[in-house]
């Protein structure tokens, strides 16, 4: 299988550091609001790579932090934390936050499809770790107390930019805006391990330590949980684009200084969804959730398929039309799925499923490419050979992609056959007609008008004939 690894910059072959088995970290979510769709492609993406490595015959072993503290508005360690804003905006404590958007992030994954990793680990439980941590740090003398906080001295690292060596502008989507200056940092990317001094009257959560009462910073979490799950080494990491620096820059700073060692041999890094108007955002414009997406009618599974159509190495743009042209694409694969006709007594085409087989994991070794294997249901729909053999292979391939290929079909079939019963619209149209009658009896005929006129507004033409008035949707 081939990857791309943002560490070198290139593909590669990959190759697991223990024979058959793979350890995978994510970012999880900064669990202070909804998540957007934009944090849900990354999921998306990062939740195919899990499941083509499993498909691929790996024992996959997949940890993922919740951010329920230390993260602060901008990346680079200055602000208020985020958590203690979503406190605040909405009267509620930190803890009460935490709990409510990290249990509405799981249920908009399950509707996505997107596999709740194998161990799940808010850093409010870790709180020993990231002690223990950043005590070996000072200990080996790569952090250094200042101002009451404790921080990582990138000067003592021989190579601190990692992921841009060749390319300083693409660092720079993890800095924000309005950074404020730090005056205790002796070099300008060190940055904090714990914090105690600084923004501390506005701290909700706190909690005793070496170098006083604090709270982490938010990069030790993922360092500290990874190796409390994973061990000394990994081998893949993932997260959004904006994520690599500063967050994961620091992260390899300080595990390997901490280890002595090389920790993580790949990084996978999805690029990010993006609006017509720019980055995709919490607080401006339209917020994007999956809840707002089924207000609107669309499945979330066409949001999936709407991700699964490009590369996760290619930006995104976002809007209904695009959203549009995926759930049609979507609903008529579903319905093409649902005209088939498996026949329990017929063998399997051994032969076709060898060669669709192939070309579908073919497209998800080339550092997944999950617009190729879509094609490859296609292909399977194209094939001349049985229904059987069509369904088996769609139920195969949707181990990875997780569209509920046949099962959503079964669903729209049933749907179909349900009687039609008279919906809510019928009835309002047929009270319109009655009152329009009356109207007319009465000789209130501008009423009666205005009642033709509403309906028309809405698509309905009546037909006024010797057996009453009829009508007709457009
Ligand atoms: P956060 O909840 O802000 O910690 O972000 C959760 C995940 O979503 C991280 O992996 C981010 O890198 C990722 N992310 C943030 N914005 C976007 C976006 N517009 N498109 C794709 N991924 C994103
Ligand atoms: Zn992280």
């Amino acid at each position: 299988m081939q990857l791309y690894n943002s560490l070198s910059r290139k593909k590669e072959i990959f190759k697991e550091n223990v024979p058959g088995k793979v350890n995978m970290y994510t970012c999880g979510p900064t669990v202070y609001h909804f998540a957007h769709i934009g944090n849900l492609r990354s999921y998306i993406m990062e939740d195919v790579l899990e499941k083509h490595l499993r498909y691929s015959g790996y024992d996959v072993k997949r940890v993922m932090n919740i951010t329920d503290v230390g993260h602060l508005s901008s990346d680079a360690d200055t602000g208020e934390d985020k958590m203690v804003k979503g406190a605040k905006r909405e009267n509620k404590t930190v803890m009460d936050i935490a709990k409510f958007y990290t249990d509405a992030f799981f249920e908009d994954c399950k509707k996505l499809n997107i596999k709740t990793p194998d161990v799940v680990e808010p850093a409010t439980n870790c709180i020993d770790e990231f002690i223990t941590m950043v005590s070996g740090l000072i200990e080996k003398g790569y952090a250094y107390l200042a101002g009451g906080n404790v921080y990582f001295d990138t000067s003592k690292l021989d190579e601190y930019y990692v992921f841009n060596k060749h390319d300083s502008e693409e660092l720079m989507v993890g800095v924000r805006e309005g950074v404020e200056e730090d005056t205790n940092k002796r070099n300008k990317n060190d940055f904090v391990l714990w914090f105690t001094k600084s923004k501390f009257e506005e701290q909700a959560l706190k909690w005793d330590s070496p170098w006083g009462v604090g709270y982490p910073g938010w990069h030790i979490e993922c360092s500290a949980i990874s190796l409390k799950h994973l061990g000394e080494y990994m081998d893949i990491h993932c997260g959004g684009i904006d994520n690599a620096f500063p967050h994961h820059t620091n992260e390899i700073a300080q595990s390997e200084a901490y280890l002595g060692h090389k920790w993580c041999n790949y990084w996978f890094h999805v690029l990010h969804l993006n609006t017509n108007t720019g980055k995709m955002s919490k607080s401006k414009g339209e917020f994007l959730t999956v809840s707002l997406l089924e207000e609107k009618g669309y499945n979330p599974l066409a949001y999936r398929f709407f991700c699964l159509q490009s590369h996760y190495r290619k930006q995104l743009v976002f809007s209904y039309e695009n959203l549009d042209g995926a759930a049609t694409a979507y609903d008529k694969l579903l319905k093409k799925i649902a005209a088939l006709n498996p026949v329990e007594s017929d063998e399997l085409d051994m032969a076709a499923v060898e060669k669709l087989t192939a070309s579908f994991k073919a497209a998800l070794d080339n550092d997944i490419s999950t617009s190729l294997a879509v094609t490859a249901v296609y292909d399977v729909l194209k094939e001349k050979t049985n229904d059987k053999t069509k369904i088996y292979l769609l139920n195969d391939f949707d181990r990875v992609l997780s569209l509920d290929l046949v099962e959503g079909a079964k669903k729209l079939s049933q749907k179909n056959e349900a009687p039609v019963e008279v919906d809510d619209f019928a009835k309002y149209v047929e009270e319109q007609i009655a009152l329009r009658v009356e109207a007319k009896k009465a000789k209130n005929f501008a009423e009666a008008d205005r009642i033709r006129d509403e309906l028309a507004s809405k698509g309905v033409t009546l037909l006024d004939t010797r057996e009453g008035t009829k009508w007709s949707k457009e």
